[in-house]
């Protein structure tokens, strides 16, 4: 659903962040997008929310090249593909609800529609609890689960998410990590950029290694039996 064909960023300063990526990524998928700082990581998932564009190279969502689309078809290019950044870029003054409110009213959704929606996804990322806190009153793992939750008012076909787990403690980063699994699992998309080896080699996915801008190596997801064979064998059926 995702096809960059060689793309390549140059920036005005003659740094380039992305030379030549060629890759695919299907429905349904969850990736992991790794490599060192400055590999290239955040400037991959901004040219895919047409933040900013190649300067060589094509990206298809579907069979849109959001690379030639107009200024005013990039809202309803950010309705289906939601981002956390690493800033989360929360407004301080609002709480946690009219944070969250905010792309919908902006989007000119009907007021009881957009709140019904608000309440259901803030129950979805576990934080219903907190909707009438200001930014500063929560931890950062919830201020974490408010910018998915906001990342996932329009229920998008595919989340992105830059190193949501890089200020986290391990328990946190757990937890965030297994919602957004939640989240693939109810049919979205999901590509996370990471930092975090813990995380990526324990779990069965997809891999993508970025190294100073190309494509160092794309792993696919190891099967569980593949995993299992190296694990004690249990007696096939047990577990039906
Ligand atoms: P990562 O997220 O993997 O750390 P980035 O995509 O942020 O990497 O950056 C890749 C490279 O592009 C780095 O060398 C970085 O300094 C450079 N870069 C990123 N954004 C800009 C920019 N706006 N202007 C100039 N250089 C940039
Ligand atoms: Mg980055």
């Amino acid at each position: 659903m995702i096809r960059l064909e060689n793309v390549t960023k140059t920036f005005g300063t003659g740094a380039s962040a992305l030379i030549e990526l060629t890759l695919a990524i299907e429905k349904g998928e969850f990736v992991f997008v790794v490599g060192p700082s400055g590999s290239g990581k955040t400037t991959l998932l901004r040219l895919l929310i047409h933040d900013m564009v190649p300067t060589t190279g094509s990206i298809f969502l579907g069979d849109l090249d959001i690379t030639k689309i107009p200024n005013s078809k990039i809202p309803h290019l950010r309705k289906r593909i939601g981002v956390v950044f690493q800033d989360l870029k929360m407004l301080m003054d609002r709480t946690i609800f009219e944070n969250i409110m905010l792309p919908l009213e902006m989007a000119n959704l009907d007021q009881k529609a957009a709140k019904e929606q608000v309440s259901k996804i803030l129950e979805q990322v576990g934080i219903g609890e907190h909707k009438d806190k200001f930014p500063v009153q929560l931890s950062g793992g919830e201020l974490q689960r408010a910018a998915i939750a906001r990342a996932l008012v329009f229920s998008p076909e595919i989340l992105l998410a830059d190193e949501p787990t890089g200020n986290l403690d391990a328990t946190t980063s757990w937890e965030i990590v297994k919602l957004l699994q939640d989240i693939n699992a109810l049919g979205t998309t999901v590509v996370m950029a990471t930092h975090n080896t813990d995380v990526v080699n324990s779990l069965l996915k997809r891999v993508i290694t970025l190294e100073k801008g190309s494509l160092k190596k794309d792993e696919k997801p190891k099967s569980h039996s593949e995993k299992k064979e190296k694990e004690t064998v249990k007696p096939e059926g047990v577990l039906k």
